[in-house]
């Protein structure tokens, strides 16, 4: 139970930092998060349901920062594209089906994660 519970930890931190995982959903009451490969076409490699929040691990985050780029005019480690994807799910979860309150929230929050842990 413990080692499965470490390795699914060590996953999440390859993707994104496991620490931030796990404040944020004891904070807004995620329960489960579920690392899974697919290819959609929708532009958000993740999906919310209830309680839980799926990310695609194999996300191309280098054409990802691009779009972000386009549509939010913001500057975007591909490295920190995850934790937008993420946030975005977690918007979600707090604000409902709307894309525009999602991506609201994922850009506010991702500037403070962006703040405090990049110093700019
Ligand atoms: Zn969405």
């Amino acid at each position: 139970m413990v080692s499965s519970f470490l390795d699914t930890l060590n996953e999440i931190n390859q993707l994104l930092p496991a620490k931030l995982v796990i404040k944020e959903c004891l904070k807004y009451g995620i329960k489960k998060i579920i690392l899974r490969t697919y290819r959609i076409f929708d532009w958000i490699p993740g999906t919310y349901e209830a309680t839980e929040i799926e990310l695609d691990p194999e996300m191309d985050k280098e054409h990802l920062a691009w779009v972000l780029m386009f549509r939010h005019g913001i500057a975007i480690d591909p490295e920190d594209v995850p934790i937008w994807i993420f946030y975005h799910e977690l918007g979600h979860h707090l604000k409902g089906k709307s894309e525009w309150e999602a991506e609201r929230f994922a850009m506010e929050k991702y500037l403070e994660w962006k703040r405090v842990n990049r110093g700019n």
